[in-house]
């Protein structure tokens, strides 16, 4: 009888199966749907030898100590730190937004007042999501806020999630606030990197034991069934008594009993252009032109001299189960509602454990993940 059965070889999955195997010392059964490991932070080299993110651009970034000294224990890193530019009015500026945006867009003279007021009502390296800083009583503020607002945050977020900013959870705009400083860095966080050979070197790091064995191009779902009258699982048939930990889309699990959940899909289009650099940037972002909303250069993230080079182009489309990829959870109330009701009903299953982006339908970072992955196995399984 296996003790444990993991679904999923994302990083919540892959730490979960790593700690059993290496920290327990018991097997786990880890099954994917997909024909590699990885999840969504997937890699591989193009014919000519650039990784490319599979499933989107993929930056490391976090201020947790210990996810970073775990994670090093299967990789060097390239400490990489991201910079994103915005197309705006025929400019590339720094995104977030921040000061030296502010003089690449206004006249020297305004963008000292406006600097001076900045820090003055908020001092100087603090971040403001554009929500809080349309609601800034100076008219000055105001004014370059909602600058901000429409030439950065609308038409970006119409293409991401089909509504305005207002419209979505505020957590979701605030990922990328205004910043009262000169750092051109996306990310503030303290460790910041992406791993030397890729992610999927990572990953196969991570699952390098004995202990597990991993069932590729498999529908878990197709093997396990639960119960929801007696809350027992069933494996092949039998009932299972081990731990099962689920990181799939937890409405899936319960065969949509309570109707899908929402989510934002995506079409990724790569191109591989011959030349040696397309783009000044690893990101730039097109809040006002174009379908999509921003093209990732691979080659910025992990250098390598080649004559060509590929890109990617992000199309944000809806989502449609069992059809699309669910790539961001779409938070509204009634998607929350019917989180809870699956979430209850999970919780009913002694030997379920649900952990990852899908099976808790939360917009986590990797770091959040592999954090949330960790404690998992100190609070429930070890
Ligand atoms: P996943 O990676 O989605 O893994 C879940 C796995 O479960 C998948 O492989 C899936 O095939 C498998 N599965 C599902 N159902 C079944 C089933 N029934 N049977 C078998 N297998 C099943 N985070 C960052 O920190 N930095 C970034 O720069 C960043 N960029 C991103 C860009 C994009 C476009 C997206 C969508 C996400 C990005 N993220 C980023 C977030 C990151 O991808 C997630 O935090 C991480 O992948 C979550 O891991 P997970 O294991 O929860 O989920
Ligand atoms: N966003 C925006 N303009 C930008 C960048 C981000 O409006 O140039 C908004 C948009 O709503 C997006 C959210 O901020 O969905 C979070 O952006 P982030 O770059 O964190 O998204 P991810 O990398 O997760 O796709």
């Amino acid at each position: 009888m296996i003790p444990y059965i993991v679904v999923g070889a994302g990083f919540a999955g892959t730490v979960l199966a790593e700690r059993i195997a290496n920290k327990l010392g018991k097997k786990v059964l880890l099954i994917e749907k997909r024909n590699h490991i990885g999840g969504n932070c997937y890699d591989f080299r193009s014919k000519e030898g650039i990784l490319i993110h599979r499933y989107g651009p993929h930056l490391f970034h976090t201020n947790f100590k210990e996810v970073w000294d775990y994670l090093s224990n299967f990789t060097d890193w390239h400490l990489y730190q991201h910079r994103v530019l915005a197309y705006v009015d025929g400019k590339n500026i720094p995104i977030p937004f921040n000061l030296n945006s502010l003089y690449q867009i206004f006249p020297g003279y305004l963008a000292k007042i406006l600097e001076e007021k900045l820090i003055k009502n908020f001092s100087y390296g603090k971040k403001i999501p554009i929500l809080e800083l349309m609601k800034n009583k100076d008219k000055d503020i105001k004014l370059l806020a909602n600058f901000i607002y429409e030439k950065i945050f609308v038409g970006y977020t119409q293409k991401q999630w089909g509504l305005k900013p207002e419209e979505i959870d505020p957590t979701v705009t605030a990922r990328v606030p205004i910043l009262i400083s000169r750092d051109n860095r996306y990310f503030q966080d303290k460790y910041q990197g992406v791993p030397e050979e890729g992610y999927t070197v990572v990953f196969n790091k991570m699952l390098r034991n004995d202990n597990i064995k991993i069932l590729l191009q498999t529908n878990a779902l197709d093997l396990l069934k639960l119960d929801i009258n007696t809350k027992k699982i069933y494996f092949l048939g039998k009932e299972f008594k081990g731990i099962l930990i689920y990181t799939g889309p937890i409405d899936e699990l319960f065969e949509y009993k309570y109707g899908p959940l929402p989510y934002r899909s995506l079409k990724l289009k790569f191109r591989t252009i011959d030349k040696e650099y397309y783009q000044e940037t690893a990101t730039i972002n097109y809040p006002n032109d174009y379908d999509f909303t921003r093209i990732t250069e691979f080659k910025h993230i992990h250098p390598i001299e080649t004559s060509r080079t590929v890109i990617l182009e992000e199309y944000p489309k809806s989502y449609t189960p069992n059809k699309d990829i669910p790539y961001y959870p779409f938070f509204t109330k009634e998607a929350m509602n019917i989180y809870s009701k699956y979430k209850n009903l999970a919780e009913e299953f002694s030997n379920l454990i649900l952990v990852g982006r899908l099976a808790e339908y939360k917009y986590y970072d990797m770091d959040d993940i592999v954090k949330r992955a960790l404690e998992v196995f100190e609070e429930k399984i070890k």
